[in-house]
């Protein structure tokens, strides 16, 4: 079995202390290899690393064309190895193939679009600026921020260190990645195509580990300039407050229970299409996922009746069968708090619609049916708290304004969605939906040029298009006294 490295420095090793720890393979339950167990020691020689080479300007110090011509190659790596990583993918996280192939597609588009950006930035003027005072000349630069620590999660293992990896490194930032231990693997992946493109050493560095013994040690690094961290609201507090103790910008992209507006008008297969991939689409492990759904009360009966039959028919299995559109819950951790979820929405009154249970004749791995639940209580777990499995939340509405009101009592704010043929109702919705991502007439369709992130407790900046960029660069001023002139408050200059 393979045993994963660190690459720290330009070289790829194992940890100091040696030690490692299962990759589990969620649709055999089996142990397929073996992730090298980072700890303070490991994320400490990184963060160094990264600190030389940020320090000595061998990556920031390159024009964007330059920074750019890497990226790409990196972007051309990845296609190249496509096939390779998304089935690690598969392994690792449980997701069916067609969708690893595309999160791999997608993770090379990332770099492109980034090297565009780094490209252009060569012809990036500075801002001048009119003090009002014809001695000043002043001008507004930016230069990258520094290290980023970056800490991600398991749902799109490779693509999640992406959207981070990517901008900081077109922004000329140096970086230590920490990805989820339950899914590390394509990241090591990554490191060698890195390596290959002949980035520098010490630009990119991988520490693999726990949450506590890697990520709360690069959380807390002094060195580390700047924390982007995915994953849960309570880790992400975690980290903020690690940001806060050492005044460090922190980028926090975290949960949601983002609501889907279905309004009586629009056409029911197509409504039932978007519910579907919503909620199921990888397994319901996505932070967007529309796992509230509202309905218009005259389309509600029809609607659910249809959803039920649909989700009944959608394929479960082993992310690496053909035709399979549901495969098994990341890990045993997880799949049990998602049954807990389960039961404690049949307690909670809602009526079960469908699903809940492991698919019949199944024995092995973490399988669960796609779950709908209707006539849910809106104070019960279920409707307010993130489950983050393949189980959506289904209730009626009268009127427009009752449908925004229960779509935006909510702690999270990270995505929302609406469906009608009344494109001027979409827009009215859109606008009055507390939350970073609308998607109108569909949902999760996710592109690199477009800013992603949330609001309220869903998180803190934005990810992905060009504010995933300019967040990895610090702004500066340089104000310029004409040298002609007296200023001549203690002094009376020159006679
Ligand atoms: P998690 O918070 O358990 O773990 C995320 C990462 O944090 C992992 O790498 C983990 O090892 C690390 N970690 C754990 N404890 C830590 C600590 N004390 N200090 C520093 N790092 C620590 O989250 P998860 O279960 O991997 O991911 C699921 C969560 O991620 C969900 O809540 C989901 O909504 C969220 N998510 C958000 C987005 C988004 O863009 N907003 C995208 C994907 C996932």
């Amino acid at each position: 079995m393979h045993t994963t490295r660190l690459y720290i420095d330009g070289a790829f090793a194992p940890p100091v202390a040696g030690g490692s720890f299962p990759a589990i393979d969620p649709a055999s339950e089996q142990p397929f290899a073996h992730v090298a167990a980072g700890q303070a020691e490991d994320i400490d020689r990184a963060v160094r690393a990264a600190r030389r080479a940020f320090d000595a300007g061998v990556w920031s110090g390159l024009t964007g064309a330059q920074r750019g011509a890497f990226l790409r190659k990196v972007a051309e790596g990845l296609r190249t190895r496509l096939a390779e990583i998304a089935a690690i993918e598969v392994r690792d996280n449980g997701k069916p193939l067609p969708e690893a192939e595309w999160d791999v597609g997608d993770a090379a588009f990332t770099f492109d679009y980034y090297a565009g950006l780094a490209e252009a930035e060569d012809s990036r003027a500075d801002e001048e600026v009119d003090v009002g005072d014809a001695r000043f000349r002043a001008s507004i630069t930016r230069e990258p921020l520094g290290v980023v620590g970056a800490i991600t999660p398991w749902n799109y293992p490779l693509l999640m260190a992406v959207w981070k990896v990517a901008p900081a490194l077109a922004a000329g930032c140096t970086i230590v990645l920490k990805p989820s231990e339950l899914c590390s693997l394509s990241c090591e992946t990554l490191a060698e195509i890195i390596h290959d493109a002949g980035i520098p050493a010490g630009v990119f560095n991988l520490v693999t580990g726990t949450g506590p013994e890697a990520g709360q040690p690069l959380a807390d690094h002094p060195l580390c300039d700047k924390l982007a961290f995915t994953g849960s609201v309570a880790t992400g507090r975690k980290v903020m407050m690690a940001a806060a103790s050492g005044i460090r910008t922190v980028a926090l992209e975290l949960g949601g229970k983002s609501p889907f507006l279905v309004f009586a008008d629009c056409d029911v297969e197509k409504a039932v299409e978007w519910i579907l991939f919503g909620i199921f689409w990888n397994k319901g492990e996505v932070c967007s996922a529309t796992s509230r759904v509202l309905v218009e009360r005259s389309l509600y009966p029809r609607l659910l009746a249809r959803l039920k039959e649909a989700a009944e028919a959608i394929a479960i299995g082993s992310g690496d069968a053909p035709g399979v559109k549901l495969g098994p819950i990341v890990s045993k951790g997880q799949y049990d708090k998602i049954l807990a979820a389960i039961a404690s929405g049949r307690a909670s009154g809602a009526r079960l619609v469908s699903g809940g249970e492991r698919p019949e004749g199944v024995a092995q791995g973490y399988f669960l049916q796609p779950t709908i639940f209707a006539d849910v209580p809106v104070d019960a777990g279920i409707w307010r708290e993130e489950i983050f499995g393949p189980v959506v939340c289904v209730n009626p509405f009268d009127t427009e304004e009752q449908a925004l009101a229960l779509a935006n009592d909510s702690a999270y704010g990270l995505a929302a969605a609406v469906m009608s043929d009344d494109l001027d109702r979409c827009e009215r919705v859109a606008r009055k939906l507390r939350a970073g991502i609308v998607w109108v007439n569909c949902s999760q369709p996710t592109f690199a040029q477009l800013p992603w992130g949330g609001f309220k407790t869903s998180g803190i900046g934005r990810e992905l298009g060009r504010a995933g960029y300019d967040a990895y660069f610090e702004t500066k001023q340089i104000t310029r006294f004409d040298p002609s002139e007296v200023w001549g408050w203690y002094l009376p200059g020159p006679a």
